[in-house]
């Protein structure tokens, strides 16, 4: 399974990031789930459109 690391405001620090099966069917069309979860803590992370990761909270409006 594909992993990353990326720093988790639930640990406070670097943490290993795992992709859980995709249940949204993200992945039904060839694509790729933006969904990722800490793989200490189990925070949720979506990926943004730029592939970078987004924190709940911090949206802007345009
Ligand atoms: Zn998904
Ligand atoms: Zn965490």
């Amino acid at each position: 399974m594909d992993s990353q690391l990326w720093h988790c405001s639930d640990c406070g620090d670097e943490r290993e990031f795992v992709q859980p099966p995709c249940v949204d069917g993200h992945t039904e069309d060839g694509g790729e789930c933006p969904e990722w979860a800490c793989a200490d803590c189990g925070a949720a992370l979506v990926l943004g459109v730029v592939g970078v990761p987004e924190v709940h909270g911090l949206r802007h409006a345009a």
